[in-house]
Formats: C-alpha cells, structure tokens, sequence
C-alpha cells in the first residue's frame, strides 16, 4: 500500500472539544466516544456506497454501517428515491397510514415465526416492549438472559450486559433498582446446563427467555445447536415465551433472520436496525395470540408518538423490498469469506493468535485465540491489541467498529477491491503490532 497514511483529524478534535461541554461525553451513544480504543472520535459528515468522509476530509471504508442498518450501503439510491417520495407528502400525521401496512406486511412474509406486529422507533424499545408483553401475557415476573447479550438499555435487561455496557466496564449501570434487576436471571450463554438448572429451580415463574441469536455484542458469537435445541424444548415445555432479539441479526444473516438458520422458534422477535433502512425503527412481533394482548387489541400498554414515522417506514420499506427482489446474502457470505480468509493469513503470517468468528456479513477478529463460545472467553482477549489495530487500520482509511467486543459488518456496497485493500492494510497493521 502506498498511500499516506491517515493522521490528520484536526476538525474533529476540535469538533469533539465542543461537543464535550454539550453532552455527555461528548456523544449521544457511548460506543461512538471511543473510550475503548483511546484517541478522538471522528466526525461523520457524509457517507456514499461503502465509504463515509470525517470533517478533516479523510476517506474510510465503513465496516460499522451506522452499527449495522446500512446493508446496501450509504445513500442507496432507491431508498434515497423511497425517502424524497414519502418526504414530499408530510413527515408525521400519528395516524394510521398505508405505509405501515406496507411494512408489516413485509416482515410477517420475511420472518416465519412472526403473524403480527408492531412498529416502535428503536431496538431497545422493541425489546422492552417484547419483555413486557411476555410478562403480561404469562401473568409471570422472570426473564432469562444470557451474559455479553445486550438488548438495548431496558432496565431490566441491562444485566451483565454487552456492547458498550461491557465495553466500558459497566455491565450493571448505576440507577437500575434492585426491584428492575432481581426478576432478571442470567446463565451463560450456549449453556445448558444452566438453563436447564434455571428451568429447574424456577420453570413456573419464567416469563421468557431473550437471546440474541447470534451474538454481536460480545463480539460474534454463534449458538450451539444443543444450546438452540434446549431454548426451544425448555420455553415450550414449561410456557415461557422464546424471545428471539434480532435487532441486529433480522435481514442481516438471512432474509428471515438468524432463527431460519439456527432452526430457533420463538414466541416473539424484535427487529431494529436493518428494519428502518438507516432511520429509526424498531419492531416486535410473535404469534397472534401473543401479539393481541397488545393495546388497544389487548390490555398490555405500548404505544409511541412517533411509531410507524412515514419517512423511517419509507427507507425500511424501500430496503426490505430490495433485500428481497436481489437477495444479497450469497454475495455477502462470498464477501465475509474473503474477509476471513485474508485476516485469517495475515495474522498467521505475523503470529497474532487469533480467532475469527462470522456469520456472513457479520464478523468478529477476536484477539485471543479461545474457542469462543460464551462471555468468559471473548472476554479474555486483548483489547489493548485491539485499540492499536483500529487506530492501524484508520490510518489506512478503514472504520472498524471500535471495541473487540462489537461486529463488524459488511455491505453489498463493499467490492472486491475494497475488501482486498482491508486486507492488505491489515496485514501491515500486524506486522508492526
Ligand atoms: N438488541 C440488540 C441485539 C442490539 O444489537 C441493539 C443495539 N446494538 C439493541 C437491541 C438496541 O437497539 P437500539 O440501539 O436501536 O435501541
């Protein structure tokens, strides 16, 4: 590689200092601070394709893709075309339109598992919602979760958490009660014997069961086939709802989510991300029974100003369409193969112990060389590795997600070149590491 590398982020330095008397942190999300990997956050000004500019003018390949909804990259021109279209009729009416009929037509025909659904505005309101329902309908208070799933910041679930929750060492914040976490019980993930002993000791009180299906916020991390054989036995033999959180994996793994490839069989999934084409949306949806002890059809309370947005529908309308007329998934599992590969050989080349772990378009570099199948062992990985080949990688111009204990993901905007220049950068990076 011969171009200079990347060291000038004057702007954003002074951007950032600004930003920090403003908000906490200087950001409106933890991950995007940095504190994991040091240094000063870069600020965005635009994105095109499988690129986003920062305001010192430097160019980055995008592996973050806005932590996952920019699966056809930034500014595809469909969903663009969709946004300016909804855009001239109104923004938000908070009545019902046909555009959310649209959309949830879209997910039910997507997601086997899911006859109805609702639309909210983010991830964690999904899961929240998702949590509240399983509890109203059971007429029960516990919920399993597993350690390094995260779920959004719910209360209840910010137990033991991943993402930035792990990240920066507050696995349980400050401010959730006792009485918010105790109905909370947490097992390892992909470990069955620990549901079962759940199961055991508390079957009659379990409300649900939250996973995320293939894990991303503790790094990738997929499930066991015992482990997904277990979930769906045990919920079913002792009435608990299966909560299936694919908040990130939903049209990111498969067009009908991580459960189609796992053979999972949840009572309730929530989506998110991919879900809103890059706006905001969030979604939960199950069986009909289920789903109709919703208000105003049922008693369980949810409701949102701003649900079903006529722009956030518009982009995930316009996405879904697209990820089903030209189903990507082939070319992005052809794509994170050769990611794989080339890190994989470049960090053998140079001695890193390593361990990849991917789910198509989804993919972990864990330095730390563990089969990495549940929290104890992501968590022994060298994240001040970690921070040196982000900042490595930044001088090279590419964006990865900044934590080892995040995916990155992959778009039909990346190219072969693209890919190619990742890996040659990498190789670099290891060598001086
Ligand atoms: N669940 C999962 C699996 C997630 O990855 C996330 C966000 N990264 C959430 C829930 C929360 O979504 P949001 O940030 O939109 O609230």
């Amino acid at each position: 590689m011969n171009s200079p590398l990347i060291t000038n982020h004057k702007n954003s330095k002074a951007q950032f200092e600004r930003a920090q008397h403003l908000m906490p942190g200087g950001v409106n999300s933890p991950a995007r601070a940095f504190g994991a990997v040091g240094g000063t956050p870069l600020f965005i000004e635009r994105g095109n394709g499988s690129s986003i500019y920062d305001v010192d003018g430097n160019c980055y390949l995008d592996y973050i893709g806005s932590w996952g909804p920019m699966i056809l990259g930034h500014r595809h021109p469909e969903v663009i075309a969709a946004l300016e279209q909804s855009l001239a009729t109104g923004t938000s009416f908070g009545a019902p339109t046909e555009a959310e009929s649209l959309i949830a037509e879209q997910i039910i025909d997507a997601v086997a598992s899911i006859e109805k659904v609702r639309l909210v505005n983010s991830g964690t309101e999904a899961t929240m919602s998702a949590v509240r329902l399983a509890r109203g309908f059971t007429g029960r208070d516990l919920i399993v979760k597993f350690a390094g799933n995260y779920h959004g910041h719910v209360d209840s679930l910010l137990v033991s958490a991943g993402s930035s929750a792990a990240t920066l060492g507050v696995p349980n914040s400050p401010g959730i009660t006792a009485g918010a976490s105790k109905d909370t019980l947490v097992r390892e993930y992909n470990d069955v014997a620990g549901l079962e002993q759940a199961f055991a000791e508390h079957g009659p009180q379990i409300a649900g069961v939250i996973l995320e299906p293939v894990v991303g916020n503790m790094g990738v991390v997929t499930p066991t086939d015992a482990f997904c054989k277990a979930l769906n036995s045990l919920t079913k033999q002792h009435g608990a709802l299966l909560i299936c959180d694919e908040v990130m994996t939903g049209f990111r793994v498969a067009f009908g989510g991580a459960q189609s490839l796992f053979g999972l069989q949840p009572d309730l999934t929530t989506l998110g991300k991919i879900v809103g084409g890059g706006l905001p949306v969030g979604a939960y949806g199950g069986r009909e029974e289920v789903m109709n002890y919703v208000l105003p059809a049922g008693e369980v309370f949810q409701a949102g100003t701003l649900s079903g947005n006529p722009l956030a529908t518009a982009a995930g309308s316009a996405t879904l369409r697209l990820l089903k007329e030209q189903p990507p998934y082939e070319q992005l599992e052809q794509s994170g193969a050769k990611l794989e590969a080339g890190l994989h050989e470049a960090a053998n080349k140079h001695d890193i112990p390593h361990t990849i772990a991917r789910v198509g378009s989804m993919m972990t570099l864990f330095f730390n060389d563990l089969d990495v199948g549940d929290w104890s062992a992501a968590s022994q990985s060298n994240t001040e590795r970690y921070a040196k080949y982000f900042w490595g990688m930044i001088e090279r111009g590419v964006y990865l997600p900044c934590s080892q204990y995040e995916a990155l993901f992959i778009s039909t905007a990346h190219s072969d070149d693209d890919l190619q220049h990742t890996i040659d950068a990498a190789e670099e990076v290891f060598a001086i590491l």
